[in-house]
C-alpha cells in the first residue's frame, strides 16, 4: 500500500534532480506516509537517466519512465499519473520551485477531506512583462472556458486517487492539464506559497512555446472562439449594411460620385484579416479533430526502473 505518489516529470534535470530527490525523502519520511516517487524523463538530453537510473538503484521508492524523445511536460504528467499506485498523487516540478517543504500541508489538507490541494504560488521575481501578459491571459481564459483556471495556480498539486482515475478516464490527446483538473471538479482548496527561483538549469518555457500553450488552452476546452468569429462575421456584415444604405441614399440625393478609394481599401484589407482570423480559429479545430482522430499514443517509453541495472526483476 502506498500513501503518496510523487511524480515529477524532468525534461534535462540532471542537474537537481538529487537535490530535489533529497529533499522529497526529507519532507516526506518525516510525516509516516508510505510514499513512492514516480520521475517521468521527457526524453532529457543531459544525464537525467543516468540519475534516475542511479536514484532507482539506492533508493527502493523511486520509480521512472525514460521517454524516446521529448513528448512536453503534459505527456509527462500523464505517464507519471499512470505510473502512479499511491492513495493520493502529488504532481511537482523537478526544479525546487515547488518547495517539497509544502509536502507534509498538502497531506493534511487531504486529510481534512479536499480531493484537490493546490499549492498556488505567487509571481515574485517574475519579469514584469511576463508578470502582465500572464495576467491578461487568465482574464481572457476565464470569459472563453466554462472552467475555472487561476492564475498562479500551476501544476503544484495533490489529487486524490479517484481525482487522478478521473482525469485518467479523459481521453483526449490534446491535454491541457490546467483545465483537465479544473473541469473534473471534486472539492478543491487552494492556499499560496512564495516563488521560488530555479534551483538549476533553465526553464524551458520560451516565449513561443508559452504562447503555443496558451493557444492551446483556449482552444482545448470549448467552441467560443468560433462563436466569437460568427458574432464578429454578423457585426461587420450589419455595419456593412447600413453603410451601403448611406452611400445609396446618398447617391439618391446628391447625385452619384465615385471616390470612396480609401473606404474600399479599408474594408477590403479588414475584412480580409476577420476572414483570415476565422478561417485560423476553423483550421485550429480542424487540425485538433484530426490530432485527436489519429488514436496515437501521448508518449513512446525507452526505458523504465524495472530496466535499471541492480534493480531486482519480476513485478515491481
Ligand atoms: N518539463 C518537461 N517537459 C518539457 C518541459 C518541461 O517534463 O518539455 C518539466 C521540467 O523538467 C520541470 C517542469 O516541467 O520539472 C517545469 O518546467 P520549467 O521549470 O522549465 O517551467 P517553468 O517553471 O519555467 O514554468
Ligand atoms: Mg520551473
Amino acid at each position: 500500500m502506498v500513501d503518496v505518489s510523487v511524480v515529477v516529470p524532468c525534461f534535462d534535470e540532471g542537474e537537481v534532480v538529487g537535490d530535489f530527490h533529497a529533499a522529497v525523502v526529507a519532507a516526506l519520511e518525516p510525516t509516516g506516509a508510505v510514499f513512492e516517487i514516480a520521475y517521468v524523463d521527457d526524453g532529457s538530453r543531459d544525464a537525467t537517466v543516468e540519475r534516475l537510473r542511479e536514484l532507482a538503484g539506492a533508493d527502493g521508492r523511486v520509480r521512472y519512465t525514460s521517454f524516446s524523445r521529448n513528448f512536453g511536460k503534459e505527456a509527462a504528467m500523464l505517464a507519471g499519473m499512470r505510473m502512479a499506485r499511491g492513495d493520493c498523487v502529488v504532481l511537482m516540478d523537478a526544479d525546487l520551485q515547488h518547495p517539497p517543504e509544502l509536502l507534509p500541508r498538502m497531506l493534511e489538507l487531504r486529510r481534512h477531506g479536499y480531493d484537490q490541494v493546490v499549492a498556488r504560488r505567487d509571481r515574485t521575481g517574475e519579469g514584469a512583462v511576463r508578470k502582465a501578459l500572464s495576467r491578461a491571459y487568465y482574464r481572457l481564459v476565464r470569459r472563453f472556458m466554462e472552467v475555472e483556471v487561476v492564475d498562479g495556480a500551476g501544476d503544484f498539486r495533490l489529487l486524490s486517487r479517484r481525482a487522478v482515475d478521473a482525469v485518467l478516464s479523459l481521453p483526449e490527446s490534446n491535454r491541457f492539464s490546467k483545465g483537465l483538473f479544473s473541469w473534473i471538479g471534486f472539492d478543491t482548496v487552494t492556499f499560496r506559497y512564495e516563488n521560488a527561483a530555479r534551483a538549476a538549469g533553465v526553464s524551458k518555457w520560451g516565449g513561443r512555446r508559452l504562447l503555443n500553450y496558451g493557444i492551446d488552452g483556449l482552444l482545448s476546452f470549448n467552441s467560443r472562439p468560433l462563436r466569437l468569429a460568427v458574432h464578429t462575421g454578423l457585426w461587420l456584415f450589419l455595419s456593412a449594411l447600413a453603410y451601403a444604405v448611406w452611400i445609396v441614399a446618398n447617391a439618391l440625393l446628391d447625385g452619384v460620385d465615385t471616390p470612396g478609394y480609401a473606404t474600399l481599401i479599408t474594408a477590403i484589407v479588414g475584412l480580409s484579416g476577420v476572414q483570415l482570423a476565422t478561417l485560423g480559429v476553423i483550421g485550429e479545430y480542424v487540425g485538433r479533430i484530426y490530432h485527436e482522430a489519429k488514436r496515437r499514443p501521448h508518449y513512446v517509453v525507452r526505458e523504465t526502473e524495472r530496466d535499471a541495472p541492480g534493480r531486482p526483476a519480476g513485478p515491481s
